[in-house]
């Protein structure tokens, strides 16, 4: 077992956070930190709520470059289901798709960095509304405390993948098979005001959301925050 000093290299003061925290944000001087092989390192941070936000919750922004190897599409989806029942036969079929594929682009991803039911869906919402977010404020002194940030920098360019592929899933085709990969990741902590409804949780002025029984360990994270309602 590695027992690592939870104290912020810049400025030293202690950072704090729930027992699985695999991401701090150090509330005195700004700087972010994750949890990797040889202890705590340094992670570029956007704080995009204030010290009296009730409940900050910590997102992954991801940037990547998206390349797109192989993306094919089924024609005639409709006809054929209902002509040769749900199975997918190659050689029958295999007229019936078109395919495309060395597409590249960057994007950029946000989604939770706290594991969530239906994460990638959310991501692919919160993708979309990033021009929406409120502006970068945290100031020294006025930073806000943060708990709950569980998924690490490897799982983050996993995730921002998954939510790459929800992208592609959700154009107006008939997505057979899809090949992506992502590279150039560069990936940034990013600190959003959220609201509690009553079964939901509200992400800064997106309007998306998610249910707080789709997030395990909920209770700590509001505990910690001390605003249970
Ligand atoms: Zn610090």
């Amino acid at each position: 077992m590695r027992i690592t000093r939870l104290v912020c290299s810049h400025c030293r003061a202690t950072l704090s956070g729930l027992g699985q925290d695999k991401l701090f944000f150090c509330s005195n001087c700004g700087k972010g930190w994750v949890l990797g092989e040889t202890g705590l390192e340094p992670v570029q941070v956007q704080c995009r709520a204030s010290a009296d936000s009730r409940l900050p919750l910590p997102f992954w922004m991801v940037r990547a470059s998206v390349h797109v190897l192989k993306r094919t599409v089924r024609n005639e989806f409709t006809a054929t289901m209902i002509q040769f029942g749900s199975r997918y036969e190659e050689g029958v079929l295999s007229s019936k798709k078109s395919e495309t594929g060395g597409q590249l682009d960057k994007r950029t991803f946000l989604f939770p960095a706290f594991p969530v039911d239906g994460l990638p869906g959310i991501g692919v919402s919160l993708s979309r509304q990033i021009d929406s977010l409120p502006d970068v404020t945290g100031r020294e002194g006025q930073l806000p405390d943060i708990c709950g940030g569980t998924i690490s920098l490897n799982d983050a360019a996993v995730l921002a993948r998954c939510v790459a592929v929800g992208q592609e899933t959700e154009k107006s085709d008939w997505l057979a098979e899809i090949e992506i990969v992502l590279s150039s990741v560069i990936p940034v902590l990013v600190i959003l005001p959220c609201f509690q409804e009553v079964e939901k949780v509200v992400i800064a002025e997106t309007g998306v959301s998610f249910f707080r029984r789709s997030v395990a360990g909920w209770d700590g994270i509001v505990d910690y925050h001390g605003s249970r309602t």
